[in-house]
């Protein structure tokens, strides 16, 4: 019944200021009645912010281009969907980590530089960054949009992406965006890409920030995976590059010469897939191959 009158007040024609009043009102009403369960713990709670990360794009105004990436944070996007407790165990990927992996490095001093395993198996990928590190609350969200389908996640994960993206990468430095595809079988299954889902919006996100993105290109068909490949869960290092091992090809209708590409996926763990990815590309003439993922396991 509360969804109705929201929904009734977003279709209903009336004027905007009082619109969003109602809206507004409605939404502490909502709260105070409705308490949200948290999607990691499963305890009631009240949502804070529930309204200024409802994430309706009409009702979210981006005033201040020059800001969004204070306001884009795991707290904040995640505030409708987590308790605080949960909210408080995400920890981002910050300085110093390797230039090439992403790994962060246990001691927090000192300057970003290539780790030792890099150093011994020196990977495809120029670099690769992630949001934060893969546990807790990150995971619990990564599990609930890829095994239950809470696709709702999608799009303030996607803006944690963006504002990391935004962060490491200056962004002429990317002609081409790329996620990670499934085989065709795990994608009718699931019945999306997670890895296209999180970038899908950037475009329109650009725009409302005033952030120039008309330069790159957002690619879902550039790659294929022609392979079908056992889940990499639970493998080792190697037995994970073995098992991705010629999984990908280039769509032929793809120019990718000369490109500078980003990768795009939900989890960097061993690297095997994004470095077998990275294979494919420069083999196929692509300049540069970079990789982002919402989370980087430790
Ligand atoms: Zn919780
Ligand atoms: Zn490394």
């Amino acid at each position: 019944m509360h969804q109705d009158l929201s929904t009734y007040l977003r279709k209903k024609s009336l004027n905007l200021g009082l619109r969003k009043l109602l809206i507004y009102a409605t939404g502490i009403l909502e709260q105070a009645v409705f308490p949200a369960k948290c999607m990691a713990c499963g305890t009631f709670f009240h949502p804070a912010q529930r309204q200024v990360c409802s994430l309706n794009e009409k009702d979210v105004q981006y005033d201040d281009s020059f800001n969004y990436i204070e306001r884009f944070t795991f707290k904040k996007l995640m505030s409708p969907y987590l308790c605080q407790e949960c909210s408080n165990s995400f920890i981002s990927v910050e300085s110093p980590i390797c230039l090439s992996c992403g790994i962060m490095f246990k001691s927090r001093e000192g300057e970003d530089h290539i780790c030792g395993e890099c150093i011994t198996s020196p990977k495809k990928i120029r670099r690769s960054c992630a949001s934060g590190v893969y546990d807790k609350a990150l995971m619990a969200m990564i599990h609930s949009l890829k095994y239950k389908g809470k696709i709702q996640l999608a799009r303030p994960l996607g803006m944690l992406l963006f504002s990391a993206f935004m962060s490491y990468w200056d962004k002429e430095s990317i002609d081409i965006i790329v996620p990670v595809p499934l085989h065709i079988k795990r994608f009718r299954k699931r019945g999306f890409n997670q890895s296209f889902l999180l970038v899908k919006n950037w475009v329109q996100l650009a725009k409302s920030l005033s952030i120039n993105f008309a330069h790159i290109e957002i690619d879902k068909h550039l790659l294929l995976r022609n392979r079908w490949t056992q889940s990499q869960t639970g493998l080792g290092r190697k037995q994970r590059a073995a098992n991705i091992k010629n999984a990908f090809s280039i769509n032929k209708s793809s120019n990718i010469i000369e490109k500078k590409i980003l990768l795009v996926d939900d989890v960097y763990t061993t690297g095997a897939t994004a470095n077998e990815c990275a294979k494919v590309l420069l083999r196929g003439g692509a300049e540069s191959v970079d990789v982002l993922t919402l989370a980087r396991a430790i």
